[in-house]
């Protein structure tokens, strides 16, 4: 496979923007090698700017959950840019929007439209602040909610203790009202309680996707929801990435335990920049201009974006079979990798939530970040290498999910299955 265009076109963007990329994972620093430069993508396909097609596995790490140029999506969005491409005053698609995804999540009684899922997060956490009147907040270990500084705190070693920034420029004071928790271990939770005089929220990703996939368990789910009732504390789920990529009607419908917000992004936004955060009606009521919590954003509900996301949240709803049409797919992937692995002595533990799928190149289950470290990340890279080399697109990292889209054929699956068979018998 030649790559030469992709190799030119690095060179250059790494003149004029740090690293070459607007988004640090794209560089594909964690596996090595040139990150491919895309020309166009095509359904379930990418084609790089060397002509090179690969099954896309990514799908811009989450939201083209109908593929690359759905006709739909397409269709909506040139209408409405006929229209005109922004406003800065309200339009009648942002209360179509609000009203599907309410109409679809039981918790959501009121929603509001951001531009990106880290904004999403930083608000409702804001609003969780102002609501509870408290300062303190807790995060699992690996899980991301965003790049906004009270976030970005790194994994304790294990211990519950008051978070550390993860980055320079996040100054310690910034993150000093987050704790820290284990997922999918309660106590943890209950350590931090203790700890703190007076925790605003919990935040988690119900089934996590930024450290590998690694789905909570039920029990757990309703544990954190008993100890943010016994504290007064509110339960946020981060489901950004998982939110209509898992099921149609969130986490809360697989895991029976219900948030008092959520949020979103990808999905909804169909390939568009968008993010919501949404929730119990009398904690959104604390949002200004309701309420003193305030938020705001120039591009927010952008009606582009609007109605990319109406178009795609519409086909969802509409098309009740697909998320069941998709997780037997991801399942035959990661069955077949299983077996693969298997049969070339390789130890692999998958996983599947709909039309997410992860896999781990480690001999025993993992349930948090601590175990998701303990996988083989040298493997990985030698197996994302040969795959991409191979014509498939999978994410440049261990610690991320793979994506199914409706335009994802079985014979595409078949057809990496056998790649994998191959690769793995090479590792
Ligand atoms: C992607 C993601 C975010 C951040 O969204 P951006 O649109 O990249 O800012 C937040 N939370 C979760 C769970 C995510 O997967």
């Amino acid at each position: 496979m030649s790559i030469e265009h992709s190799e030119i076109a690095f060179e250059k963007a790494q003149q004029l923007i740090p690293g070459g990329v607007n988004s640090p994972v794209r560089a594909f620093k964690s596996v090595g090698g040139i990150p491919r430069f895309i020309a166009r993508g095509e359904g379930g396909y990418l084609v790089d700017i060397d002509d090179n097609r690969y099954v896309d596995y990514v799908q811009s790490w989450g939201p083209l959950i109908f593929g690359h140029r759905d006709e739909s999506i397409e269709k909506a969005v040139i209408e409405a840019v006929k229209h005109g491409l922004s406003f800065g005053a309200p339009t009648e698609a942002e209360s179509e929007l609000a009203e599907l995804i309410i109409s679809i999540y039981d918790s959501i009684e009121k929603i509001r439209f951001v531009s990106s899922g880290t904004e999403a997060v930083m608000s409702a956490i804001r609003l969780a602040r102002g609501f509870t009147g408290r300062d303190d907040i807790v995060k699992f270990t690996g899980c991301y909610h965003g790049h906004s500084d009270a976030l970005l705190v790194q994994a304790g070693s294990g211990a519950v203790t008051f978070g550390t920034p993860s980055s320079p420029g996040v100054p310690a004071d910034f993150t000093k009202h987050t704790l820290l928790a284990e997922y999918n271990n309660i106590d943890s939770v209950r350590q931090c309680f203790k700890d703190s005089p007076g925790i605003a929220c919990v935040i988690i990703e119900p089934i996590a996707g930024n450290m590998g996939l690694v789905p909570a368990t039920k029990d757990f789910l309703a544990e954190l929801r008993a100890v943010c009732n016994e504290y007064g504390a509110l339960l946020i789920f981060d489901e950004v990435m998982s939110g209509f990529r898992a099921c149609l009607h969130g986490a809360e419908s697989i895991t029976g335990t219900k948030p008092d917000l959520v949020t979103l992004g990808k999905v909804i936004g169909g390939g568009m920049p968008v993010g919501a955060f949404g929730g119990r009606r009398d904690i959104m009521a604390h949002l200004s201009p309701e309420g003193g919590v305030y938020q705001a954003g120039t591009l927010s509900g952008n009606p582009v974006a609007m109605a990319a996301g109406l178009a795609s949240i519409n086909k969802l709803k509409t098309n009740g079979r697909v998320f069941g049409v998709l997780e037997e797919r991801a399942k035959r992937l990661m069955n077949g990798f299983a077996e693969a692995a298997q049969k070339n002595n390789i130890g692999l533990q998958t996983d599947v939530r709909g039309s997410m799928f992860g896999f781990f190149f480690c001999d025993t289950q993992i349930g948090n970040f601590a175990e998701a470290l303990k996988s083989d990340t040298e493997r990985f890279a030698k197996f994302h290498a040969a795959m991409l080399d191979a014509g498939f697109y999978f994410a440049c990292s261990q610690f991320e999910t793979g994506f199914i889209c409706t335009a994802t054929t079985d014979a595409m699956i078949e057809e990496t299955i056998a790649a994998a068979n191959k690769i793995f018998g090479e590792l």
